[in-house]
C-alpha cells in the first residue's frame, strides 16, 4: 500500500520528465526541508492509500510514472513492488527525492537504481534557483542512469509554471511562481470574482 496526497496526468517535460506520466504526490515527509513549497505533505498517513495493482493499472497508457512528494522513499517497502513492476512493464520512472544516495537502505537504494532518471537533494533555500530543471535549488542534482533516457539532456535556463483551472472553478499551479506568475493569478480571480 502506498500513501498518497494526488496524482494527475502530466506532459510537461520540463518538470517532470519526458512523454505522459502519471504525477504521483506521495504523502509524508521527513525530511522538513526550510522553504518547503510541499509542507502539507509532510505529515504521515493523513492522505488516501493505494495498492501497487491499482497504481499500475493508471500507469498503463503512459510512459511511466514520476514520483514526487513529500518524500517518495520514506515509503520505499510500498513502493519498491510497484516501481519492480513498472519496469517490468517497460515504463519509465523519474524519482524527486531529497536523500543522497549515501543516505538510504537498501531497498531504497533498489529503488533508486530502478528509476531513469533520479533528481536528489534537499531544498535548501539560500540556494534557490527557478531557473533550474527539475530542481528547486542548486545543490540538488540530477542522475539520469542508462536505459531509455541515456542520451537524456538537461535544459536548465528557464521556468515554467502551470496553472490549471477545472470546469468547478478549482485553480492548481505546478513549477515555479514568478513575480509575473502572481500577477496573473491575481487578475484571473479579479476576473472571476467580478462575473
Ligand atoms: S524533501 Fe521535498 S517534500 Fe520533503 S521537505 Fe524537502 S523539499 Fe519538501
Amino acid at each position: 500500500m502506498i500513501n498518497y496526497r494526488t496524482y494527475s496526468y502530466e506532459e510537461n517535460e520540463h518538470l517532470f520528465g519526458p512523454g505522459k506520466r502519471l504525477l504521483l504526490f506521495t504523502q509524508g515527509c521527513s525530511l522538513r526541508c526550510k522553504g518547503c513549497v510541499n509542507q502539507h505533505l509532510w505529515e504521515f498517513g493523513v492522505g488516501k492509500n493505494i495498492s501497487t495493482a491499482e497504481l499500475v493499472k493508471l500507469c498503463m497508457d503512459t510512459d511511466g510514472v514520476t514520483l514526487h512528494g513529500g518524500e517518495p522513499l520514506d515509503q520505499a517497502e510500498g513502493l519498491y513492488g510497484f516501481v519492480k513492476t513498472l519496469k517490468a512493464n517497460g515504463k519509465t520512472v523519474v524519482l524527486f527525492t531529497g536523500y543522497l544516495y549515501k543516505e538510504l537502505n537498501s531497498i531504497q537504494r533498489k529503488i533508486w537504481n530502478l528509476s531513469d532518471i533520479v533528481v536528489s537533494g534537499r531544498y535548501i533555500e539560500d540556494k534557490r534557483n527557478i531557473y533550474l530543471q527539475f530542481r528547486g535549488s542548486t545543490n540538488q542534482r540530477v542522475y539520469v542512469h542508462k536505459g531509455k533516457y541515456s542520451n537524456y539532456k538537461i535544459k536548465d535556463g528557464k521556468t515554467v509554471a502551470i496553472l490549471r483551472l477545472s470546469e468547478d472553478g478549482v485553480m492548481q499551479s505546478r513549477g515555479f511562481r514568478t513575480d509575473e506568475f502572481e500577477q496573473l493569478l491575481k487578475e484571473i480571480i479579479k476576473t472571476n470574482e467580478e462575473h
